[in-house]
C-alpha cells in the first residue's frame, strides 16, 4: 500500500473531527499527493486519531511501514510551551476482515513513538525548505488476514506526507540448476525460510543432495545446499541444460561435459547418452561408453606343436591385430579325425588341457590323454571381450597331428632307456628299429642313431642335465617306415655332493639416536638396553628443561598426572577460605553455583572475584573434573586469558576462584548492546581474543570449544578466553551435539576436519575464531541462524561460508573467510590474525564500509579460479582490468600465485 499512489481521497478515519485533516499537497518533486495534517498545538490534552483503510497482508508475516512526514519545531511557535509536542504514536490492529468505521483506542497495539530527526521552523518554511523525515518500523509476526495502522497525535504539528506498507520477499531465481520460486520472508528477523528447488528441464537432483536454499528476513537468498545436474545426454550452459551435439555424448548425469564419440563409434542425434559402434565394431557389456568400439582379434600366428607320446604341446605367437583391446585370451578346439578330413569329431571329455582349454592368457597349451596312433586337428583361436558379439567368421590357426606310439623311458644322468609298442599296422615283419636322437639345444642338429632288434633300447654317453629329442622308426623287408613323433627327454642332474649354504641375514638393531651431546656413551651404542636407557634420560632432560624453565613454557595435560591433586597444587594456589567473601549468585555452572565475591589476601588489596563452587555430595570423579579446569587455567598467565586466583580444596565447599568479569559472557553481552559499539571497539575485542588464543596455541593448548559464549568480558570491555577443560567440558556445552565420529561437538563452531575425524588443532581453533568474529560483528547472532546442524555440515562441505554481517568491513569478512579455509594449512595462524587486526586498528580507514564501494575481485567471497589463466596479464584481461597490468608488475605481482596470496591491504 502506498498512499502516494492514490490520486483521489484516501478517506481514512479521523477522530475527533477537528483533529487530523486530509489535505491535497505537493511532494518534494511537486507531484500532487494526499496528506493528513494536524496542528492542535495551542490546546492541551490532545488525542487525535487517524486510521488507515484495512490492509490485506497476503502471505506476508513481517510488514515494513515507511512513514514520510514533516514536523514543526515547537520552539518556533510562540506561546505553546507545555502544550506543543514533537512526536506522535504509531499503532496497529490485526483483524480477519474490515471492522467498520468506529475507532476504539484500546484495540490498538503500539508500534512505536515516532520523533522527527529534523523538525522545521517558520524560517525554513518561508524558504520553502521542507525537512522531510523518513522512518521505517517493522511489525510482525502477523497472523490475521489483514490489519489497520493508526496514528495518534498528542499535540504536535505534523504533516503525514506518505505512508507506504510493504513486505520483503526473495525473488525467484535459478541456482545450481534448480528453480526457487518467489518466497515471502519469515516472521522473525533471524528466521530463514527453507525452500526446496525444482530442477530445470533436463536436469535431475544429485543423489542424496536435493537442492535447497534459505530466504532471509531481508529478502536475500542464503546458504544454497545440494544441486541439480544435467541428465545423461545433456550438459550445463548457464542456468539451463542443453543437449549434447551430434557426434558427442554424455553417459551419466555425473559427467560434467559432453564428450566426442570415441574411436569407431558415432551418433547422428542430439542429446545422446552414448555413441553407436561402426559396423564390425562392438562394445562389450563391461565397456564404459567412453572407450573406443573394438573388434575380435585376428588369428594367432606361428602355431607350432610338439608330440610326446599321447601329449601334444602347442605354442603360438599373439595375433597381429588385437582388435583394439588388451583382454585377448586363447581357446583351443580339439577334433579327432578319421582318414578323411570331414570325419572329425570333437575330442570330448576324455582329453585334458593344461593349463585350460579356454581363457588362456599365455601362448601355449598341452593337450594330454590323446589316443595313440590317432589323427587330431587343433584349432587355436584368439578371442577378446567382443568376440562373442561378432557374427563374422572365426579366425584361427590350425594343425593336424598324428600321435605316435607309447614310449616308456628310464632316465639316468648319462643314459636313457626307451621301450615302445610295436606299430598296429606294420608294413610287413619288423626286423629292426632305428632310434634317431639329437641334443635339442644344439644349433647344427647332429643326429646319432642306435639300432635295436627288440622294442627297447638304451642310449648311452649322454650329457647330464641335457634335453634330447628322440624319434623311432621301424625297418621291414619293405624298408624303413616313417619316424614316429618327436619325444623330448632331459637327462638327470649330475650329483655334485656340495651343500649349498643359504645366506643368513641378520637384522642388526641400530639405535637411531643422536649421540652428539653424549659422546661419553658412544662405546655403548651397540647395546640396545643401554641405548634405550639413554633415550629415556635424554627425554627426561628435555622434559625437565621444558617444565622448569619458563620462556619455553608448554601446556601440560593434567590427565598425565597419576594423582590429580598433585596437578592442582602444582598449578593453582591453595587459598584460605577465610580470605573469600561470597556475595551473590551470578550463574549456574556444571558442578554448582557460580558466585561473585571478594578475595582479600594478606598484605594485598581486596579484589572482585567469581567463585565457582562444587555442590555437596559430589563423587570423587566430579571433584577431579571440577578441579581439572583450575589445573589448566592455573598454567596460563595472559591478559586475555581468564586468570585463576586460586583454589580451596582443603575446606568445603571446594572452590575455584577466578578474576571477576563484570560483563559476563560475550554472546549475551553483545545481544544486550546490539548496535551500540563502533567497529573499532568490536575489532578491539576481537584482537584481545586473538591475542589470548595466540598465547594458548603457543603453549600447545588446543581449546576445542572457542565460541562467544566461552569468552568473558570485564568492565573495560577486555575479552578473555575461558572455559578450559578436557573433552568433557565440551560435553557440557549446550551447543555440543553427538556426531557420527563419536563424542559431542559444537558443530557450528567446529572445523570440518574436527567434525569428520576429530582432528582438533590450533588450526581448528582458528576456524572457531572465525565464527567468533562473525558472532561479534553480528552482535551475537546465531551462526547459520536456525539451520539444522546437518544442513550446516552439508553446506560447509559444499563450500558455503557465512556472509558478511550487516555493516561488517569487507576486510574483516575476508579474514573470517581465511579462517574458514577447507585446507587447515591455508588458515592464518593466531599470530598473523593479531598482526592483521593490529594493522586495521592502526589504519581505521581500512575498516570503513562506504556504500557503493567497489570491492576488489580478489576480495570476492569466492577466490577467483586462477587455473584458467596462464599469466597475470591474461587474468587482468579476463576481468577487464588490463589497464592495471603495469601497477601489478611494479608492485611485484608477476605470478598468479603471488596474486592469489594478496591480502586486503
Ligand atoms: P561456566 O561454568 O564457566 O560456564 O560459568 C557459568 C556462568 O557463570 C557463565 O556463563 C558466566 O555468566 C558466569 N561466570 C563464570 N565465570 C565468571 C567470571 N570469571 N566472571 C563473571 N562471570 C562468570
Amino acid at each position: 500500500m502506498d498512499s502516494k499512489a492514490q490520486q483521489t481521497d484516501l478517506e481514512w478515519i479521523s477522530y475527533p473531527p477537528n483533529g487530523w485533516e486530509e489535505i491535497s499537497g505537493l511532494d518534494e518533486n511537486y507531484t500532487p499527493i494526499r496528506t493528513y495534517q494536524v496542528c492542535q498545538v495551542m490546546e492541551p490534552n490532545q488525542n487525535n486519531w487517524l486510521r488507515t483503510n484495512w490492509i490485506e497482508k497476503g502471505n506476508a508475516q513481517r510488514i515494513f511501514v515507511e512513514l514520510k512526514f514533516t514536523l514543526r519545531d515547537c520552539n518556533s511557535l510562540p506561546g505553546v510551551v507545555g502544550t506543543c509536542k514533537e512526536t506522535f504514536n504509531l499503532y496497529y490492529q490485526e483483524t480477519d476482515s474490515e471492522v467498520g468505521r468506529s475507532l476504539r483506542e484500546n484495540q490498538y497495539v503500539k508500534i512505536d513513538t515516532i520523533a522527527a530527526d529534523e523538525s522545521f521552523t517558520q524560517g525554513d518554511l518561508g524558504e520553502r525548505k521542507m525537512k522531510l523525515n523518513t522512518e521505517v518500523r517493522i511489525i510482525g509476526p502477523l497472523t490475521r488476514r489483514g490489519f489497520y495502522l493508526a496514528f495518534q497525535d498528542v499535540g504536535a504539528c505534523i504533516a503525514l506526507v506518505s505512508v507506504k506498507v510493504y513486505y520483503k520477499k526473495c525473488w525467484s531465481i535459478i541456482e545450481n540448476l534448480a528453480t526457487f520460486p518467489d518466497t515471502v520472508t519469515g516472521s522473525e528477523f533471524s528466521s530463514l525460510v527453507e525452500v526446496e528447488g525444482v530442477c530445470v528441464n533436463d536436469a535431475e537432483e544429485e543423489a542424496d543432495n536435493s537442492p535447497k536454499m534459505h530466504c532471509s528476513a531481508e529478502g536475500e537468498w542464503l546458504v544454497p545446499i545440494g544441486k541439480c545436474i544435467c541428465k545423461a545426454g545433456f550438459h550445463q550452459k548457464g542456468d539451463a541444460c542443453e543437449p549434447c551435439g551430434r557426434g558427442f555424448y554424455k553417459s551419466s548425469s555425473q559427467d560434467l561435459q559432453c564428450s566426442r564419440c570415441p574411436a569407431h563409434s558415432f551418433n547422428d542425434r542430439e542429446g545422446s547418452w552414448r555413441c553407436d559402434c561402426e559396423d564390425g565394431y562392438y562394445r562389450a557389456l563391461s565397456d564404459p561408453a567412453s572407450v573406443a568400439c573394438t573388434r575380435p582379434p585376428s588369428a594367432p600366428q606361428n602355431l607350432v606343436y610338439n608330440i610326446n607320446q599321447t601329449t601334444v604341446s602347442l605354442e603360438w605367437s599373439p595375433p597381429a591385430d588385437t582388435g583394439g583391446r588388451n583382454d585377448v585370451t586363447y581357446r583351443v578346439v580339439c577334433r579327432r579325425c578319421g582318414w578323411e578330413p570331414e570325419e572329425c569329431v570333437p575330442c570330448g571329455l576324455n582329453v585334458g588341457y593344461s593349463p585350460a582349454q579356454s581363457g588362456l592368457v599365455d601362448t601355449y597349451v598341452s593337450i594330454v590323454d590323446l589316443l595313440a596312433h590317432a589323427n587330431y586337428t587343433f584349432e587355436v583361436e584368439a578371442v577378446n571381450g567382443v568376440s562373442d558379439l561378432s557374427r563374422t567368421q572365426r579366425l584361427f590357426a590350425a594343425v593336424s597331428i598324428a600321435t605316435g606310439q607309447v614310449i616308456k623311458e628310464k632316465v639316468q644322468q648319462r643314459s636313457i632307456q626307451l621301450s615302445w609298442q610295436e606299430p598296429r599296422q606294420p608294413n610287413g615283419v619288423i626286423t629292426e628299429y632305428e632310434i634317431k636322437y639329437y641334443e635339442k639345444d644344439q644349433k647344427d642338429r647332429v643326429y646319432s642313431t642306435v639300432r635295436s632288434k627288440s622294442t627297447s633300447a638304451t642310449v648311452n654317453n649322454l650329457k647330464p642335465s641335457t634335453a634330447y629329442v628322440f624319434q623311432i622308426r621301424a625297418f621291414t623287408e619293405a624298408g624303413y617306415g616313417t619316424y614316429g613323433p618327436r619325444l623330448e627327454i632331459t637327462t638327470k642332474e649330475e650329483a655334485t655332493g656340495s651343500i649349498q649354504s643359504s645366506t643368513t641375514h641378520f637384522f642388526r638393531f641400530t639405535c637411531a639416536f643422536n649421540y652428539a651431546s653424549f659422546d661419553s656413551v658412544s662405546p655403548l651404542r651397540s647395546d640396545p638396553i643401554l641405548c634405550y636407557l639413554y633415550i629415556y634420560i635424554f627425554i627426561m632432560v628435555i622434559y625437565i628443561y621444558h617444565v622448569k624453565f619458563p620462556g619455553t613454557k608448554t601446556y601440560i595435560d593434567p590427565e598425565t598426572y597419576e594423582d590429580p591433586n598433585r596437578a592442582v597444587h602444582q598449578f593453582a594456589k591453595e587459598l584460605d577460605a577465610s580470605c573469600i567473601k561470597i556475595e551473590r549468585v551470578i550463574g549456574a555452572g556444571e558442578f554448582g553455583e557460580v558466585c561473585s565475591g571478594r578475595l582479600k589476601l594478606p598484605g594485598k588489596r581486596d579484589v572482585s572475584v567469581a567463585i565457582k563452587t562444587l555442590k555437596v555430595g559430589y563423587t570423587e570423579k566430579q571433584r577431579r573434573d571440577f578441579l581439572c579446569e583450575a589445573s589448566i587455567m592455573g598454567q596460563f598467565d595472559h591478559p586475555n586469558v581468564v586468570h585463576l586466583e586460586g583454589v580451596v580444596t582443603r575446606g568445603k565447599p571446594v572452590m575455584i576462584v577466578i578474576e571477576y568479569m563484570e560483563n559476563g559472557s560475550l554472546d549475551g553481552f553483545l545481544r544486550k548492546h546490539d548496535g551500540q559499539f563502533t567497529v573499532i571497539q568490536l575489532v578491539g575485542m576481537l584482537r584481545g581474543i586473538a591475542a589470548g588464543m595466540r598465547y594458548l596455541s603457543d603453549m600447545g593448548y588446543v581449546h576445542r570449544d572457542l565460541a562467544a559464549r566461552n569468552i568473558l568480558v570485564n568492565s573495560n570491555l577486555v575479552c578473555k578466553v575461558s572455559d578450559f577443560g578436557l573433552s568433557r567440558v565440551i560435553d557440557d556445552d549446550p551447543e555440543a551435539v553427538y556426531t557420527t565420529t563419536g563424542g559431542k561437538i559444537p558443530v557450528r563452531w567446529t572445523a570440518p576436519e574436527a567434525i569428520q575425524y576429530r582432528k582438533f588443532t590450533s588450526a581448528s581453533d582458528v576456524w572457531s575464531y572465525g565464527i567468533v568474529m562473525w558472532e561479534v560483528m553480528s552482535y551475537g547472532e546465531r551462526p547459520y541462524w536456525d539451520m539444522s546442524n546437518q544442513d550446516v555440515i552439508k553446506a560447509i562441505d559444499e563450500g558455503y561460508r557465512l556472509p558478511a554481517p550487516m555493516d561488517c568491513p569487507p576486510g574483516l569478512h575476508q579474514l573470517m573467510l581465511d579462517c574458514w579455509q577447507k585446507d587447515r594449512a591455508e588458515r592464518p595462524k593466531f599470530d598473523q590474525i593479531v598482526g592483521i587486526l593490529d594493522k586495521m586498528i592502526r589504519n581505521p580507514n581500512t575498516l570503513k564500509t562506504p556504500l557503493g564501494t567497489c570491492t576488489s575481485p580478489l576480495l570476492d567471497q569466492s577466490t577467483p579460479d586462477f587455473t584458467a589463466f596462464r599469466s597475470v596479464g591474461e587474468w587482468l584481461e579476463a576481468i577487464k582490468m588490463e589497464r592495471y597490468r603495469d601497477n601489478f608488475t611494479a608492485a611485484g605481482y608477476s605470478s598468479l600465485e603471488s596474486v592469489a596470496r594478496m591480502s586486503i591491504e
